[in-house]
């Protein structure tokens, strides 16, 4: 942990930059296919910052760095030669069941981390960090310090504590022997915050900051009005008790705040961080358990997610990075070459999927685009006997078919000799 250095100022980055970069050397002797590039960079790139992200927040500057590191690494690999980026990154960094990579969106992670300390803070009371903090700040509630507004040597926690009200939202009080839980303020009951779905009660009872525990009684609940009710009023009242009534009492165990995102109640940086990315986007149809869940290398997985973004390097993709060519189907010649059209529509494509269409006996309208055959090959599967296998029947087309062309090689996406691929993916896969 750097000491003595600003927690805003770049230079507690260059560490994290410099030994990223030192991993990408090292990896650069090795030939890798992309799928390998991917779980090098899922598994390594994107842990070396985990540390510096838990504590201070992450600079877009330093995110700018890291991100093109991550980038290259995974269009480019080992090569020298600049070589196309097929997929928007901001697509690439998304969950795959988004129709993204599932590498990590460096800002969400950095949140989800720093939220671990608050949720550390709401129950680790006898531990020194907890107390140095708390006294620094004072208590808001029991689950949490005042907000940070001095702007004096406090850089460290106030930006931690800036993400309270979404650690907050997200959690509701799971109460035990009540003696942290405010009856009218913390969210405990399953319908909800008391104070704001019985406002009028809230301002009729005596003491609104009293806990659970000073409340409740052997005989249930003992509320002390500031008047006696007027004849309207009873009904609302009872209407209240009726939604309290069904308190089971007190248990032994402190009061302890419960994560809602999990079965368990307990925060994990890896839900905060889907929760975040949840509000981000929503992509209606994205075929990821076939790209992804199916039995076939994790290199293939990769060129199929290529394929269902229409972003292999097929000569339309090729002009439309600025390179002029005259489009011809490869195969057939007949047509412009697209992702498409190469690996569904083609007279000499089309073959091969009838092929395995009629061991089944099935009749089929083949679909406009990958992600929609994908999702069409599944549901004509749904009977199929072997359902695992049948899931793996695209991905082969589209490997046996994908590595006859040249650029494959080019692009390192299957790093096999095409007749090797072609022969292990029909001998040993089907
Ligand atoms: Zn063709």
């Amino acid at each position: 942990m750097p000491l003595g250095a600003k927690s805003k100022s770049i230079e507690i980055w260059n560490g994290v930059i410099e030994k990223c970069e030192k991993k990408l050397a090292r990896w650069k002797t090795q030939h890798l296919s992309m799928g390998g590039r991917l779980t090098l960079i899922n598994s390594v790139l994107n842990a070396l910052p985990t540390y510096m992200m838990s504590l201070f927040p992450i600079l877009s500057g330093v995110i700018k760095k890291l991100d093109r590191i991550r980038r290259n690494f995974l269009w480019q690999g080992n090569s020298e030669k600049k070589r196309f980026h097929l997929v928007k990154w901001e697509s690439v960094v998304t969950r795959k069941k988004n129709g993204g990579l599932g590498i990590k969106k460096l800002i969400f992670q950095s949140e989800a981390l720093r939220m671990k300390w608050l949720w550390r803070y709401s129950f680790e009371d006898q531990l020194m960090w907890k107390r140095v903090v708390g006294a620094k700040y004072e208590a808001e509630d029991s689950w949490m310090t005042k907000d940070v507004t001095s702007p004096y040597g406090v850089s460290l926690w106030r930006s931690i504590r800036e993400l309270w009200e979404e650690v907050k939202l997200n959690s509701k009080v799971k109460v035990g022997n009540g003696n942290k839980t405010k009856f009218w303020k913390d969210e405990w009951h399953e319908s909800g915050n008391l104070e704001l779905l019985f406002p009028d009660i809230y301002n009729l009872v005596l003491s609104q900051q009293r806990t659970i525990a000073e409340i409740w009684t052997t005989q249930g609940w003992n509320f002390q009005f500031r008047r006696h009710l007027n004849d309207w009023e009873v009904m609302r009242v009872a209407e209240f008790l009726n939604i309290v009534g069904n308190f089971n009492g007190l248990q032994a165990e402190e009061d302890a705040l419960w994560w809602k995102g999990s079965s368990k109640g307990i925060f994990k940086v890896g839900a905060a961080y889907r929760l975040m990315e949840q509000r981000s986007q929503q992509i209606p149809i994205w075929p990821w358990r076939q790209i992804w869940k199916g039995r076939i290398s994790y290199k293939v997985s990769c060129f199929i997610w290529l394929l269902a973004k229409e972003a292999a390097l097929t000569q339309d993709n090729v002009m439309k990075r600025g390179i002029t060519l005259c489009s011809r189907c490869f195969l057939c010649g007949e047509t412009s070459e697209t992702v498409n059209h190469l690996f569904l529509h083609c007279k000499f494509t089309q073959q091969l999927w009838r092929v395995f269409l009629s061991l089944k006996g099935i009749s089929w309208a083949m679909p406009r685009r990958i992600t929609e055959a994908l999702k069409s090959w599944e549901e004509a599967g749904v009977l199929a006997k072997d359902r695992t296998r049948w899931r793996i029947i695209p991905a082969s087309i589209c490997v046996v078919n994908g590595a006859l062309k040249p650029w494959n090689k080019t692009q390192n996406m299957l790093s096999a000799s095409p007749r090797l691929l072609c022969a292990s993916v029909l001998s040993s896969r089907l």
